[in-house]
């Protein structure tokens, strides 16, 4: 497959737009080679400015679950846009939303709309902030909670000590307010709170880790995180931007049956529009401004487009639940297939998957946490992704990245993906 105009495209974005990209993963600086320009998608498929057709398994990053161009999504915005494409004043179709995420999801009562899984969560972390009159919080390398000033953080000098700036542009100062922690190493996230007794305002966790590859919580993580917090007067927050109205209706909550204090949203909530939520029971939301002293607000928030998306998106899911398991076999189906041929051609490897989400990684060892993650060898991983690429499948430019399965693929999509991957890994 030839990807020239999109190079081309890539030239005259670049001189515009710094490297061409609005969002540094759409870039291809970890696998090389120039991204690609899309012209439009429908259901499980890419048409770029060449003229090609990808399968896609990135889908947007996460929020086309039901595949791209989904007839009752692009229904609802196309009618509401016609009615008006922002008020910032309140339209009725924000309570619906929000009494319909409320329903699906645990331990929540309240729920605010932002624009962005990043105002989500930087939103939900003042709130605990706020709620809990605390500084500190504990974050897990590799877990990503969009890019705002606390989460942009390494390990510090010290394990135990604070974290430091890994982004210029990011005060010492705020950096010092978050704790590094190992994922899946709950003696680790103890250490922490003991050596900052009666300081840290809360945990934030993806609770199945989507931003380093896919990493599930191993046995026990999750419920010593809820015990550590209950124990300290912390609060835990679940980063279910990824994984919300994704692994279950209910999120991870449902799933691993384990309550958060705050959840966050978006992907999936959105509906490929610009949407993101945090949500919580009623003692903590009532915290937030206009009835608490937490500040926080949105031109956009709730704009009718967005929201008619996201409605749409939900009553889909909602209403036909056994989504989730035929998005779960479809996933297992690829995994065992492209276990079979890695096999059989003698590739070092580990697929990690749950629910609809997988990601293969090219190590032997169990890849549990960043430091595992970041052992995966990054030349195969080039050739993997271009070799796929040429044969008209699009993943993720980056080891670090999970692919996302779409209600969309067919069997057929996945039995041709398969036999690409043993055709790529016989290149090797
Ligand atoms: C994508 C993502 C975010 C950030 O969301 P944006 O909409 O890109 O700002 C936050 N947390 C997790 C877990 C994500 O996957």
């Amino acid at each position: 497959m030839l990807y020239h105009r999109s190079s081309q495209l890539f030239a005259e974005a670049e001189k515009v737009i710094p490297g061409g990209v609005n969002s540094p993963v759409r870039a291809f600086k970890a696998v090389g080679g120039t991204p690609i320009f899309v012209k439009s998608a429908k259901g499980a498929y890419l048409y770029d400015e060449d003229g090609n057709r990808l399968i896609d398994y990135i889908n947007s990053w996460g929020p086309m679950i039901l595949g791209h161009a989904y007839e009752p999504v692009v229904q609802a915005v196309i009618e509401k846009a016609k009615l008006g494409t922002s008020f910032g004043m309140p339209t009725e179709l924000e309570t619906q939303i929000a009494a319909l995420a409320v329903s699906m999801v645990p331990n929540i009562d309240k729920i605010r709309f932002v624009n962005s899984g990043t105002e989500a969560c930087m939103s939900a972390v003042r709130l605990a902030r706020g709620f809990t009159k605390r500084d500190k919080i504990i974050k897990f390398a590799g877990c990503y909670h969009g890019h705002s000033d606390s989460f942009l953080i390494q390990a510090g000098s010290g394990a135990i000590t604070f974290g430091s700036p890994n982004s210029p542009g990011v005060t010492a100062g705020t950096a010092k307010d978050t704790l590094l922690a190992q994922y899946n190493d709950l003696e680790n996230v103890a250490t922490l709170i003991e050596a900052n007794k009666n300081e840290i305002a809360a945990i934030i966790v993806e609770p199945v880790a989507g931003n380093m590859g896919c990493i599930p919580p191993n046995k026990g993580f999750l419920e010593g995180l809820r015990q550590l917090c209950t124990d300290n007067g912390i609060l835990l927050i679940f980063d279910e931007v990824m994984t919300g109205f994704r692994l279950a209706a209910g999120g991870v909550q449902e799933l691993f049956n384990i309550a958060a204090d705050i959840v966050c949203f978006g992907k999936v909530i959105g509906g490929g529009l610009p949407v993101g939520a945090f949500a919580a029971r009623a003692e903590i939301m009532n915290y937030l401004s206009p009835i608490g002293p937490v500040y926080q607000a949105g031109t956009l928030s709730g704009n009718p487009l967005a929201m008619a998306a996201g409605l749409a998106m939900l009553q889909a899911l909602d209403s036909d639940r056994a989504i989730f398991q035929r998005l779960e076999e479809k996933t297992a189906y690829l995994a065992a297939g492209i276990d079979k041929v890695l096999k059989a051609n003698n590739v070092t490897f580990t697929i990690n998957s749950i629910g609809s989400m997988i990601s293969v990684h090219f190590d032997a060892a169990p890849v549990v946490d960043f430091h595992t993650a970041a052992k995966g060898d990054n030349e195969t991983f080039k050739k993997f992704f271009h070799g796929l690429l040429q044969e008209g499948i699009y993943i993720a430019p980056s080891a670090y990245e999970t692919w996302f399965i779409t209600d969309a693929l067919t069997y057929e999509d996945l039995d041709f993906t398969i036999r690409a991957i043993d055709k790529v890994s016989k290149t090797f």
